[in-house]
């Protein structure tokens, strides 16, 4: 894009932020009077396609209230564009796990860029290899993926009429998750006195690379991941998929000679424990279930320990734990997978879960977790 074009990208895309912003805070009566369907019926070419997309799915809506928006044909046909200087629109009524407004699926849109970022060539080989997450750079984005703790979008977060059996894509607002990292978790491990130097040092691309070994965890304890989306709408499976895949990648990480692993396991750690565990209205989140269930397991394995001089973490000390903590949660995983929950239930029973129809919460306080929780609303609120 030259410059000229570039100019009026940001133009429009600034329109479409500000009209989808205005429509979540003064809903108006019926879907034909949305302030987004105007701008994008203005779409400058290069949005056109992704446009037309919501475009079809407000036309299916007609006149009828926000609340009835589905965004069924943004699910089932986006395509992330990655062509040199290419921008992707996507405008939905989605979910923004770890936004401000927890549990609400309002009108949400993002700009972005694509952007290459392969698994590092250091991670182990999987049989079953799949591409379905991309990483973006943002360029606009709505209040809720903006202010909040969201970087993931995927189909099934947006409101749609039928739930999609396959994920058709995944993207992944890798700046932003950098930023929430540099911003909201390395200054908690800051005030723990966690930190080490190398911490410090490209933290983004730490943050990255995690991301790419927790997807490597999945990929290794489940060959049909990409296929077994609708299954993980059962959160209790989701919860066991996310534990299993985190700790499949601490055990990868573990033993690799790479000289980035052991920062690349600490960025994975610290992101899970020190800001995904204590988001607001934590048990609407899975990330948040399973920053405990892994807080609980580093204190087990005595890598989380309580001292006179306050809370140590020394990763080193979870090493051995990792492989039978991981045969346990891939046999879960399995079992739930089928459809048996009595592994799952049990799992989490022993280590103060409570299981019913409202969901997954926490039984008993343990002190380390209380602590943290103050130290951590602390750091974030400084
Ligand atoms: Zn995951």
């Amino acid at each position: 894009m030259d410059e000229d074009a570039c100019k009026s990208a940001s133009d429009w895309s600034g329109s479409l932020i500000a009209a989808v912003d205005a429509d979540n805070e003064f809903p108006p009566d019926s879907c034909d009077q949305l302030r987004t369907l105007r701008v994008l019926e203005d779409a400058p070419d290069w949005a056109r396609e992704h446009a037309s997309l919501a475009l079809a799915d407000l036309a299916a809506v007609g006149s009828g209230p926000m609340a009835d928006l589905r965004a069924d044909t943004v699910a089932r046909d986006f395509t992330v564009l990655s062509g040199v200087g290419q921008l992707n629109v996507l405008v939905a009524r989605m979910l923004v796990p770890g936004s401000p407004w927890p549990g609400h699926r309002g009108m949400e849109a993002v700009v972005f860029r694509s952007r290459s970022s392969r698994t590092p060539n250091w991670f182990p080989e999987h049989e079953t290899s799949h591409d379905v997450v991309t990483f973006a750079d943002t360029v606009a984005s709505s209040a809720a993926l903006r202010n909040g703790h969201g970087h993931v979008i995927f189909p099934e977060l947006l409101a749609v009429s039928e739930p999609l059996e396959t994920q058709r894509f995944g993207i992944v607002l890798a700046d932003h998750l950098a930023y929430l990292y540099r911003t909201h978790t390395l200054p908690v491990a800051a005030a723990l006195g966690w930190l080490n130097p190398s911490d410090a040092r490209d933290p983004g691309e730490l943050r990255t690379i995690a991301f790419h070994a927790h997807e490597w965890g999945h990929r290794a304890t489940d060959e049909g991941y990409a296929e077994n989306v609708s299954r993980h709408r059962r959160r209790l499976l989701a919860v066991v998929s996310e534990v299993t895949a985190d700790v499949a990648a601490l055990q990868m990480l573990a033993a690799s000679s790479h000289p980035l692993a052991p920062r690349v396991a600490r960025a994975l750690v610290f992101d899970r424990i020190l800001r995904d565990a204590w988001l607001a209205r934590w048990e609407a989140h899975v990330a948040s279930i399973v920053g405990r269930v892994l807080l609980q397991f580093l204190i087990r394995s005595g890598a989380l320990t309580e001292l006179p001089e306050g809370l140590t973490l020394e990763l080193a000390a979870a090493h051995g734990s990792l492989e039978p903590e991981l045969a346990a949660l891939h046999r879960t995983y399995r079992a739930s997978n089928r459809g048996d929950d009595t592994a799952a239930i049990r799992y989490f029973a022993e280590n103060g879960w409570t299981l019913d129809r409202s969901g997954i919460s926490l039984s008993s306080a343990e002190p380390v977790l209380e602590q943290l929780q103050h130290r951590a609303r602390e750091a974030q609120s400084a």
